[in-house]
């Protein structure tokens, strides 16, 4: 048995790029820990998306969820000022945001952490973010097998991983069912704007056609 950390931005990053994989690592016996750097929110607690991310989780057979309790630095092109009580986590010193990371990898002997690739995949503040915290975190404690989370750039056309670069495909068609309902766990998420609409539309596809297009995830060694 080894243990997983995944280390995610914000609550219901964790399902689209390595919701299948989590489920499947969980269901071969490994222990599988997510870990997010936000709570989601931007501005003041109106919801409670770690609520949302522990059902998901727990749909996805999740041992464990830690937040290191920054706020979410948002995608667009204004970074606001920090909210009264957190610190948004673009703005938190990289060594600092590590050490808290690292603390967790100690804890759970670790043997793997997963990540996100050096364009924080379509390039959101917080993602790349995550990957520089999650490289220094891996080397302060000693974890050499690091997993970024991206998908094949030619199928977006911008941002993520060259296939050429592209070192691990998994097909989890298997689990498209616990994805699909650890995406409609994240219900607050399901009524904001745009992109909102699209993730009401993809809970809503049906299980073969949600397996076709979300069945498999990719990720780069990282190094
Ligand atoms: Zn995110």
């Amino acid at each position: 048995m080894t243990t997983i950390v995944a280390f995610h931005a914000h609550p219901d990053d964790e399902v689209l790029l390595t919701g299948g994989t989590l489920a499947r690592a969980g269901a071969d016996g490994h222990r599988v820990v997510v870990v997010v750097a936000t709570d989601g929110i931007i501005g003041e607690h109106t919801e409670d998306r770690l609520n949302e991310l522990r059902t998901s989780a727990a749909i996805l057979g999740v041992h464990r969820v830690v937040c290191l309790g920054y706020a979410d630095s948002g995608h667009g092109p204004l970074l606001y000022d920090d909210p009264p009580d957190r610190t948004r986590f673009v703005r938190a010193p990289v060594e600092e945001a590590a050490g808290r990371l690292a603390e967790v990898l100690r804890e759970e002997s670790a043997s793997v952490l997963i990540s996100y690739d050096a364009n924080g995949g379509y390039g959101h503040r917080d993602h790349v973010q995550v990957h520089h915290v999650g490289a220094r975190a891996a080397q302060l404690a000693g974890v050499t097998r690091v997993l970024e989370a991206t998908m094949p750039r030619e199928l977006v056309r911008s941002g993520y991983t060259p296939r050429a670069q592209i070192t691990h495909s998994f097909n989890v068609r298997g689990y498209a069912r616990k994805k699909r309902a650890a995406l409609a766990a994240h219900a607050s998420q399901l009524h904001r704007g745009r992109s909102g609409r699209i993730m009401r539309l993809i809970v809503r596809l049906p299980l073969p056609l949600f397996a076709l297009l979300l069945g498999r995830e990719w990720f780069r060694t990282g190094a």
